[in-house]
């Protein structure tokens, strides 16, 4: 490929085969399998190579002027759900997501405006999953999707923030501003969702308005009434005040946008929950955003596909059909869909399972079967620093639970020093399976998120040495994983400054101890401390401080500008003169962070 300057892109599905990836970079096989062979792989020409291992091997072969790409075989869940309307297009409701950092009040909102108690039962007082709701205000329909408040959530609130045509920022008055705000604010921008800000928990004494629409505003949302085009709604979501204006605001959003969809045409939209129930089998919650969805009918979501058994409306009411923006639960799919996927009615159980298998085919091409993968290459390449690989296992109630922990984990940010490795995931309790698969290498931890672990399967743990870690909160569960990482990076030494002085009198000095007198510069000197000594630039070693001495009195410490005496303790005899400077220093061993 000498002089040849043109940037060669590849684009594969998920994987590719040695042989075909030897042919796009215009290898022999050979010495593909050879480089492989360097990195510790042995492989066949049949075997298929995950994106990231391709990406890897080409970097090591040095083709800086070759791409890779990924070929979509699957829609991506972060693409806005949108579609060409028809002229027959009819107004539909408004879908309102409700974001905002922890605490502030979203929750309480919800509540209030459903007249519907939750706060108390939930774990950690953090919404789990999403969730959809809708409430009439002035004979009009109003969607809610309720997003789950904490940090950790965020993979799951983008998801939301797709299907969103408004989100109300919940900012709480007395508080303002904080790090989940701006990040509710990107994701609304990021969505080209519109914005209206709750101004929250204006019953409170420390609440300030006109101070948090400044805050807000030096984040780039400019209220109305300041000439901006964002609607700031000062409200209590305790007492209800504000909230009616809240609802006529968002209805006012909803005219000025427009908001429609067809109807006569197939039903459409997202998965926002699935999980199984014992004697239901999959349950699911889907937010329908176009056409009409009737008990009956076939869908497909993903790879799997079943008929539409029963249909609940969010509060468990049983209805026949569902119209756009409508949130409903349904049964009958025969495997469970994930979160985030795209659901379609189809016309007849053939045309379902069809699509499905189609689905599941590409999909299934993906890195599902590559048989080398990233971390297998990685493992190998980085043999010596196996130790610091953290194996996990994750086990939730629910697929989104799932999804939220799995990417709340790979968000830890461990600069590269920790591998973390999703060995497997699953929903449901945690199974002798789960064990096995974690005693092989004694270094896997099986994490339970809301789900159980029966005893058996704990004596099983217990007799392997497997740590099965349950947890109900999902930053305990974070926390956890962290500490777990930190732990596996080891002790570092930290040295910190403590305080300096002049030497101006020099009185013994010997092999084993120093004794001399000074002025402080700066800081302080206590017992115990240790000193660098410095003749100049030089450095002439160091010393241990055994006491020290203020008007020839043994003392508790020097301070800055005072003059007193000391006596170290030394392992070789330093010529200490007048004139050098002792630095004071102590030195701990200290359990080393991630990201430092
Ligand atoms: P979330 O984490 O954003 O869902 O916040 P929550 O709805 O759980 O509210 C956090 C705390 O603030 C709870 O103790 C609420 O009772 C309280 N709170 C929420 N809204 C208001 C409000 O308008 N006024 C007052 N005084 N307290 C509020």
């Amino acid at each position: 490929m000498e002089g040849d300057e043109a940037e060669k892109v590849i684009r594969i599905a998920g994987s590719i085969t040695v042989d075909e990836l030897a042919q796009a970079l215009g290898l022999a096989v050979t010495t593909l399998i050879g480089e492989l062979f360097k990195n510790g792989i042995v492989a066949t020409i049949n075997q298929r190579l995950d994106f990231e291992t391709a990406e890897i091997m080409i970097q090591e072969l040095g083709m800086t002027n070759v791409r890779l790409e990924r070929k979509n075989t699957t829609s991506k869940i972060t693409d806005r759900v949108t579609r060409e309307l028809s002229k027959d297009a009819v107004p539909r409701p408004p879908i309102v997501a409700v974001m905002g950092h922890v605490d502030h009040g979203k929750t309480t909102l919800l509540d209030t405006l459903l007249h519907k108690k939750t706060v108390e039962s939930e774990a950690g007082g953090i919404t789990q999953h999403i969730s959809a709701y809708q409430l009439e205000y002035d004979g009009r329909k109003i969607t809610f999707l309720d997003t789950p408040g904490h940090e950790a959530f965020a993979a799951i609130r983008q998801h939301g923030a797709m299907l969103t045509d408004i989100v109300v920022i919940v900012v709480a008055a007395d508080d303002g501003v904080k790090p989940q705000t701006v990040e509710a604010i990107k994701f609304a921008q990021g969505a080209n969702a519109k914005i209206i800000v709750a101004i929250n928990k204006i019953d409170r004494e420390g609440a300030d308005v006109p101070r948090t629409m400044a805050d807000l505003s030096a984040h780039g949302l400019q209220p109305e009434e300041w000439g901006g085009d964002v609607m700031m709604l000062p409200v209590s979501a305790k007492t209800g005040e504000g909230l009616e204006k809240l609802l006529e605001a968002i209805l006012l959003v909803a005219d000025v946008e427009e908001l429609k969809a067809d109807i006569d045409i197939p039903a459409e939209g997202l998965v926002i929950e699935s999980h199984m129930e014992t004697g239901k089998g999959s349950v699911v919650n889907l937010l329908v955003t176009g056409g009409e969805l009737k008990v009956g009918e076939f869908v497909t979501a993903g790879g799997s596909y079943g008929k539409v058994r029963t249909m609940l409306d969010f509060k468990g009411k049983p209805r026949g059909k569902a119209g756009p923006s409508t949130p409903v639960t349904i049964t009958g799919f025969k495997e469970l869909p994930n979160f985030g996927d795209r659901f379609l009615e189809r016309k007849d159980e053939k045309a379902a399972r069809k699509a499905a298998l189609l689905y599941a085919q590409g999909a299934a091409d993906e890195a599902a079967s590559a048989n080398v993968t990233s971390t297998d290459l990685l493992r190998m390449m980085n043999v010596e620093d196996n130790s610091k690989i953290f194996n996990v296992i994750i086990k939730g109630d629910v697929l989104g639970s799932v999804t939220s922990v799995v990417d709340s984990l790979k968000m830890i940010d461990t600069k590269g020093e920790v591998t973390l490795n999703i060995v497997a995931t699953g929903v449901g309790d945690v199974t002798e399976n789960d064990v096995y698969m974690a005693a092989g290498d004694g270094n896997t931890v099986v994490y339970g998120f809301n789900v159980n672990v029966p005893t058996n399967i704990a004596k099983l743990a217990a007799r392997d040495g497997v740590a099965i870690r349950n947890y109900r909160v999902i930053y305990e569960l974070l926390d956890d994983a962290r500490d777990s990482m930190e732990k596996l990076l080891g002790e570092e030494i930290v040295e910190t400054e403590v305080g300096e002085m002049k030497v101006m009198g020099v009185f013994r000095v010997t092999k084993t101890e120093l004794i001399a007198g000074g002025q402080m510069l700066k800081g302080k000197l206590v017992p115990r401390v240790l000193a660098r000594v410095r003749h100049g630039k030089e450095l002439l070693g160091e010393a241990e401080v055994e006491s020290v001495q203020k008007e020839r009195i043994e003392a508790k410490e020097l301070i800055e500008n005072e003059i007193g005496g000391l006596a170290m303790k030394t392992e070789k005899k330093l010529n200490l003169a007048i004139g050098d400077r002792l630095e004071f220093f102590t030195r701990e061993k200290r359990q080393r962070k991630l990201g430092e």
